[in-house]
């Protein structure tokens, strides 16, 4: 093998002898050269691509690139998967933008101000879009871009947890035992944010027939350790949207100094375009900070997200970094330090480009397109548990109606209709709520109504087929499934993790993660 000292370009592989794994010789087969048939000519084509131990040697850019686009295509189709609330559709023109910004790192304010001015005129324009307060025209709002809104929530809950500790420090109180309310039904980062950041978790369990907090019991739970109550607008279950009102009617009529950060991933940019009379963001005193998701209704590419506060007040200084590098100031309160300017990029694009008109068009037609699904499956013989006409999130959560005694459960459709190529999740509920199981699809830009329809035909063959079988079928089926389950991926941290019971959505069986 030549070795020059140098990275080694294609020609110098290419005109290298390469001994091959098996001598052709010994085949009969004339040549050994690996690289100048083609891709699958190659020995590479006959090895499995390398999994534990990074390769010695290199191989040719078009036999990796292909190999791992092959390898990839067992992953399910983005835009078939109905599970997921993250974007799979941008115009050209936004990924020629964010194509281009690949190589910008957000954190180098000093090298690419423009990237971190656009950051600041997004949070601005959604910050207005959540109503807040009236301040000067020429300051930002207080606010930052992260990589989603898990990073938005833990700052949330820093922010809060610093506050209160400041408050209870200043009034020579303890203020070692921090607590946060929330309702079971919480996305899993809630979970995180309080385990990582050592606050309890204040659970308001759902039942089997509410599904969201309960505004009474959350304001019972808060105590002198509570650093704030999570409201949740559009809860990843059945989309409905937390009464975020009532929660801060009952704190200021009970006079309680508690503060509310609404969780927004979903509904952020959704409710203000489909539902402009539903009062749940800043318009509302105790509100002090909202999430939201970039990458879900947001429109943009995963990895961005966002979060806002109503005033500095709310955002203790100690938790600001000023950042000098390469010699500029600027503000930073992320956990992450370098990371790419695209998708902050692809959110100013979807911004100016959209506007708000172009936003309400595709919210309005996602929840239509919603409707028309709620309804078909209700004509199915499923009950219903999303909400339409945009009282909710433009998606579908549905069940089996008990009356029937079916032997099958909506694990056994879902499961079906991933034949077909389709990702619907079935979960169960959330804690005190967990005997009922569901099934969700979630409405996203690129989910025409054509493809509603042909979803619609394969949910009826699905359950149609279900309908049919016999016990001796069912059980069958049953065994598929299960060892189906068996051939996902292994990872060494969930053999290492398999007995924890903390994560609550862990403990109740989603097939899917629910995100
Ligand atoms: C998706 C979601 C999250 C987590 O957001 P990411 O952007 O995926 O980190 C949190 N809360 C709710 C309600 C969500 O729907």
């Amino acid at each position: 093998m030549v070795h020059l000292g140098r990275v080694m370009t294609d020609k110098d592989i290419s005109s290298a002898k390469v001994v091959n794994d098996i001598d052709s010789d010994d085949l009969g087969v004339p040549g050994d050269d690996d690289f100048t048939t083609s891709v699958y000519g190659s020995r590479f084509a006959s090895t499995d691509l390398p999994r534990h131990e990074m390769p010695e040697d290199e191989m040719p850019r078009e036999v990796a690139y292909r190999m791992i686009k092959d390898d990839l295509t067992l992953d399910g189709t983005p835009t078939l998967n109905l599970a997921s609330f993250v974007t799979t559709y941008m115009e050209e023109e936004a990924e020629k933008l964010m194509v281009e910004a690949f190589s910008k790192n957000f954190i180098d304010y000093e090298e690419y101000p423009v990237s971190a001015d656009i950051q600041n005129r997004c949070v601005s324009m959604i910050a207005r879009l959540f109503n807040i307060p009236a301040h000067d025209e020429n300051t930002n709002a207080m606010g930052t871009s992260t990589i989603g809104s898990s990073e938005a929530i833990m700052l949330g809950t820093l922010a809060m947890k610093k506050r209160w500790q400041n408050k209870r420090k200043a009034e020579g109180k303890d203020a070692s035992r921090p607590n946060i309310v929330m309702n079971s039904a919480v996305q899993v980062c809630w979970e995180k944010a309080a385990r990582y950041f050592d606050v309890e978790e204040k659970y308001v369990y759902c039942d089997e027939g509410r599904h969201v907090i309960d505004p009474v019991q959350a304001v019972d739970l808060v105590d002198e350790n509570t650093i704030g109550i999570c409201s949740i607008l559009g809860t990843t279950y059945t989309g409905e949207y937390e009464d975020t009102k009532a929660i801060n009617d009952l704190l200021v009529e009970r006079n309680i100094d508690c503060p509310i950060h609404v969780d927004a991933a979903s509904g952020g940019f959704v409710a203000p375009f489909v539902n402009p009379n539903l009062v749940w963001d800043f318009r509302l005193e105790k509100v002090v900070s909202i999430n939201v998701s970039g990458h879900k209704y947001g429109l943009v590419y995963p990895g961005v997200g966002w979060v806002v506060w109503r005033d500095p007040e709310f955002l203790p200084k100690e938790l600001i970094f000023n950042i000098n590098y390469l010699g500029a100031d600027q503000a930073s309160f992320t956990l992450n330090f370098s990371r790419g300017a695209s998708q902050v990029i692809g959110q100013y694009y979807q911004l100016i480009r959209l506007g708000k008109k172009g936003y309400r068009s595709i919210m309005l037609n996602l929840t239509r397109t919603a409707d028309y699904l709620a309804l078909s499956v209700q004509k199915m013989g499923f009950l219903l548990l999303s909400q339409t006409r945009g009282k909710g999130l433009p998606l579908v959560a549905f069940r089996l109606d008990p009356k029937y005694h079916h032997k099958f459960d909506e694990f056994a459709i879902a499961h079906h209709l991933r034949e077909r190529g389709w990702v619907v999740p079935a979960y169960t509920m959330a804690p005190h709520a967990n005997t009922l199981k569901m099934m969700r699809v979630v409405v996203r830009e690129d989910f025409s109504r054509s493809r509603c329809d042909a979803l619609i035909a394969d949910i009826k063959l699905a359950y149609d087929a279900m309908k049919k079988m016999d016990a001796t079928e069912l059980a069958q089926n049953k065994e598929r499934m299960r060892t189906h389950a068996a051939r996902k991926p292994k990872h060494s941290m969930n053999a290492y993790a398999k007995d924890e019971t903390h994560s609550l959505q862990g403990k109740h069986g989603k097939t899917h993660a629910v995100c």
